[in-house]
């Protein structure tokens, strides 16, 4: 799964499930701090999908409103220990 973003201090990852997203672009809406923004890559649903804003990274403070709001699930925030348990698990 493509992460957009690792946060090693706070210890949570910003994922996108690019196939599966719709290109509403709600989570680039509600994003508190801007941090998302268009791309110009397609996926198969014909969608251009959300991407972070050249050196952003460090202002995701993992708040999952991206998450929250999107239609498709494909935006979402896990925590480091529960990214470990899933490696643990396969
Ligand atoms: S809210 Fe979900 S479906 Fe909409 S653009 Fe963002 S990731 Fe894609
Ligand atoms: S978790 Fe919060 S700060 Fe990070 S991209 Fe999603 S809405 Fe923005």
């Amino acid at each position: 799964m493509p992460k957009l973003i690792e946060n090693k201090e706070k210890k949570f990852s910003l994922f996108l499930n690019s196939d599966r997203c719709g290109g509403c672009f709600a989570c680039i809406a509600i994003c508190p701090t801007g941090i998302l923004e268009i791309s110009d890559e397609l996926n198969y649903r014909n969608a251009y999908i959300p991407k972070i804003k050249e050196g952003k990274e460090k202002y995701c403070f993992g708040c999952r409103r991206c998450e929250y709001c999107c239609p498709d699930w494909c935006i979402y925030v896990l925590d480091e220990e529960i990214i470990q348990t899933e490696k643990v698990k396969t």
